[in-house]
């Protein structure tokens, strides 16, 4: 049947919904996963942050004791009053003597430059001979923060040192950052000791213990957005062309947008100085804290989360950033796995669906054939009864007809003659029509059995019959030829006329004799077998009987017999073969 494929289909919608409920909770899952890991994400980057902030605190702290110890140290003291007095003819010794104090010292913290700065804010003694003699460049860049130091005050000092030319031949200026603590002698300020720490060892050793998972970086940079902390990705930043072959990425990566990321081989139009900053980094040197989780580009052009902050005490802003990629990995994982099982499930609701659908399908054929069968067996059974149904009904009527026919010559027996009589004379009755009657009997058949024998007889009987029955071919509605009983016929015609009557009579008795079967034992002169015949006729009906009629027509027949046989005589007169014809 065509529609037995899709048979079960009609659960498809329910299925259907199913699945795209599943999908949507799946959805809102996944969804709620990212914004939870990002929040994780988020939390880390602010400790890290936070922690690296208070480690340079931390750091700037114990600096700041060490140089105040360095000021206060008797040397140092000693030294400095002694180049204040300003005999310019000791002043060589004198600065070799500082630099052989100070040496020791700064060399434990890997610094970078001292110098001693008198109240006019004149370098008196340094580690760089060239500013010897000279303004200090604290007083020049920071004046406020040099003026506390002179207060009694050790301060931090973040401020910018002149460089030389770089290779590109462009001025570069770069942060310098500074601690300075009074020199005292009898609580008095005399001089400054401002101590030039190493920024990039001082910044990175701290930023390089605070990086997350394998891309996670925490760097500082300063108010033109130039790192001042070393890179991580180095070796990165070499193949993209950030930095040369033997270059360090440190004060000479700008913390600039690519505009694509250049890992992945693109290649910026603009140069490096034309950059716009990053988007951390742009707001970071407008003193903006701020976090990010939508995700950014980087310095190197990678789309990554960060956090950062600006410190103005400390003179530089730092950002830890982690790559999108790795921050979201226990995210994306998880949301694979989670698709990977709703498409699973899919997978496995449609087979399902489609494996039952054809089960049902299968079952359903099956049904239809066994029911075909059991249809196909039914007709079956049916038609066999039909069948035996008709050959009961075949054989009824052949029983019928049996019961209602003499077995020897094939015409109605008797018993069929006296029902047929009774009713077609209650038919002619109702209709005031005729009814005649012919009995018909062989002459001397007893004899014609002792001569022939019986079989002769037999067959003598069959041909008479034959005779009747083709005289009376055309017969009309009611009328029958029997058997009467031996060797006698009868004949009911109704509606007939008393002269059609007659004539049948003598056609009858001519028709027999001119079949010119011998019969020598006849008693007749003719010697073949001839036969007479008696009829009446009834009109009236008036308190009459069948059986009258019948009487009727065998006294008739007796008297034909006595008339010497071989003759027809009516119910009343006997009439002769030769006259009736
Ligand atoms: P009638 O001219 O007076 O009629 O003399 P009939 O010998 O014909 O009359 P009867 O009544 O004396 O004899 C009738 C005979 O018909 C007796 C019987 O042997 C014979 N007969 C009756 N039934 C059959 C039959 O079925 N077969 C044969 N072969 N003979 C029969
Ligand atoms: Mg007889
Ligand atoms: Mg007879």
């Amino acid at each position: 049947m065509p529609h037995s494929k899709n048979y079960s289909y009609y659960n498809l919608p329910l299925i259907l919904l199913f699945l795209l409920a599943v999908s949507i909770l799946t959805i809102l899952a996944i969804s709620s996963i990212e914004r939870e890991t990002k929040e994780q994400v988020k939390e880390s980057l602010n400790t890290v942050l936070q922690i690296t902030l208070n480690t340079y605190q931390t750091s700037i702290e114990r600096r700041k004791r060490d140089v105040a110890e360095i000021a206060m140290s008797d040397s140092v003291v000693h030294i400095s009053q002694s180049l204040l007095q300003n005999n310019l003819s000791e002043r060589p010794i004198l600065l070799r003597r500082v630099q052989q104090i100070m040496r020791p010292k700064l060399g434990r913290e890997n610094d970078l430059s001292f110098a001693i700065i008198s109240p006019q804010r004149i370098n008196i003694g340094v580690s760089d001979a060239a500013s010897l003699g000279r303004k200090s460049l604290i007083h020049l860049q920071r004046p406020d923060y040099l003026t506390r130091a002179f207060a009694g005050e050790t301060m931090f000092i973040p401020t910018l040192i002149s460089h030389p030319l770089n290779t590109a031949g462009e001025s570069q200026s770069r942060l310098g950052v500074f601690v300075a603590a009074p020199i005292k002698t009898a609580g008095k300020v005399i001089a400054v000791l401002a101590v030039q720490l190493n920024l990039s060892d001082f910044v990175t050793r701290i930023t390089a213990l605070a990086r997350l998972g394998k891309s996670g970086e925490t760097y500082a940079f300063d108010r033109n957005g130039m790192l001042i902390t070393e890179s991580r990705f180095d070796h990165q930043l070499r193949k993209i062309g950030l930095i040369g072959r033997d270059e360090k990425s440190i004060f000479r990566i700008r913390i600039a947008d690519p505009g694509g990321n250049m890992l992945e081989g693109y290649r910026p139009e603009l140069t490096a100085s034309e950059r716009p900053l990053t988007l951390m980094a742009g707001d970071a040197v407008r003193r903006k804290a701020g976090f990010n989780l939508n995700g950014y580009r980087d310095y190197r052009g990678v789309n990554v989360f960060g956090a950062w902050l600006w410190d103005e005490s400390l003179g530089f802003g730092i950002t830890t950033e982690i790559d999108v990629d790795e921050a979201l990995r226990p995210f994306f994982q998880t949301r694979l796995i989670i698709i990977g099982v709703l498409s699973i499930t899919i997978m496995m609701a449609l087979g399902l669906m489609v494996h039952v659908n054809r089960i049902q399908g299968a079952r359903k054929r099956e049904l239809q054939e066994a029911h075909g069968m059991l249809e196909q067996r039914v007709a079956d059974r049916t038609w066999e009864l039909n069948e035996v149904r008709r050959s009961l009904e075949f054989a009824n009527r052949e029983l019928e007809i049996q019961a209602k026919t003499d077995g020897l010559t094939g015409l109605a027996n008797r018993r069929s003659f006296d029902q047929h009589l009774q009713s077609e004379w209650l038919r002619c009755r109702r209709d005031q029509s005729s009814l005649g009657i012919i009995l018909l009997d062989i002459d001397y058949f007893k004899n014609y059995n002792d001569r022939y024998g019986h079989p002769s007889g037999d067959s003598c009987l069959k041909t008479i019959a034959g005779v009747l029955r083709k005289q009376q071919s055309n017969r009309r509605p009611g009328d029958l030829i029997a058997r009467y009983g031996g060797e006698e016929f009868v004949i009911i015609l109704p509606a007939a006329s008393d002269s059609h009557v007659g004539s049948v009579c003598e056609q009858l008795r001519s028709d027999i004799e001119r079949l010119q079967i011998q019969h020598e034992a006849s008693k007749l002169a003719e010697k073949v077998v001839t036969v007479s015949i008696g009829y009446a006729i009834e009109h009236q009906f008036h308190d009459s009987h069948a059986h009258t009629l019948l009487s009727l027509a065998d006294q008739a027949l007796y008297q034909a017999k006595d008339a010497g046989r071989n003759c027809v005589i009516g119910a009343t007169a006997c009439i002769d073969s030769e006259e009736e014809v």
